[in-house]
């Protein structure tokens, strides 16, 4: 077990780091990501395993909320934010037609356990979303 006594300072932050999801450390900047959007509450990344021309990641900067239901219940605000931020990104960046996939549960897809919505523009490639 791990606390703060035990480990000083450096050690500690990495290893409350090493249990935090992908998303948060790319909101931490701990890992790379190519950014298309931010702002306070939001971030938006394309996704490193693209299913369509355009895929993107829309991700609240808060992990309090592992699914889309969790955020819905507690903070709709944010999650329309999310919504209109697609709406914004798939005009810019594509016809302005998309999908828009929350995974939610791992025998439907999800993955990382941070809410988060996939932006999907164009023709589904092949790939676990296509194939639901
Ligand atoms: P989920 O399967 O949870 O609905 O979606 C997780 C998504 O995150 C997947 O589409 C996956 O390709 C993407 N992903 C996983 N790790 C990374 C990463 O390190 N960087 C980026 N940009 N996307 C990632």
């Amino acid at each position: 077990m791990v606390t703060g006594e035990l480990v000083s300072g450096s050690g500690y932050a990495r290893s409350m780091s090493s249990e935090s999801t992908i998303f948060e450390q790319i909101v931490a900047r701990e890992i790379p990501a190519d950014i298309v959007f931010e702002n306070d509450h939001i971030i938006a990344i394309t996704d490193i395993a693209p299913q369509a021309p355009l895929h993107l990641l829309v991700i609240p900067k808060t992990s309090a909320y592992r699914n889309v239901g969790e955020l819905a219940a507690a903070d709709p605000a944010l999650l329309a934010e999310m919504v209109a931020t697609a709406v914004q990104l798939a005009a810019d960046r594509a016809s302005g037609e998309f999908r828009l996939v929350f995974n939610t549960g791992a025998s439907a897809g999800q993955t990382v356990f941070h809410v988060h919505a996939h932006v999907l523009g164009g023709t589904l490639l092949k790939g676990t979303l296509a194939q639901h």
